[in-house]
């Protein structure tokens, strides 16, 4: 899979505990979630001393939301982004959206619960 170098940063090192320059990734990984295949983009740091990656924080919370997302998709699903641009674009609150998306209705519920 292509590994696509998003930034480099200065940090301490969790993997070799030293302060160098850490590649900031971003990978297409196909991941098992809630039972079902989703491909997704996963954001993680690669340590050139250890040839290892390890999450940060933050990592841990964009890969989430990127394999919620993933999920979505595959179920044929609005993403979470998708729902947020509609919701601008009409102006609609999340109780509005009702109205709006008649069809969808019944699938709103999973989209809480995922
Ligand atoms: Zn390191």
């Amino acid at each position: 899979m292509a590994r696509e170098i998003l930034e480099k940063v200065t940090m301490k090192c969790p993997i070799c505990r030293e302060t160098h320059e850490i590649e900031v990734v971003q990978e297409v990984k196909s991941t098992y979630l809630k039972g079902e295949l989703a491909v997704c983009l996963l954001r993680e740091h690669y340590c050139s001393n250890a040839y290892d990656t390890f999450e940060t924080e933050e990592d841990k919370v964009l890969n989430e939301a990127s394999m919620k997302d993933a999920v979505r998709k595959s179920r044929g699903l609005l993403t979470a982004s998708e729902i947020v641009a509609i919701r601008k674009q009409y102006g609609a609150s999340q109780s509005g959206l009702a109205p709006v998306f008649e069809e969808t209705a019944k699938n709103r519920q999973n989209y809480c619960t995922l």
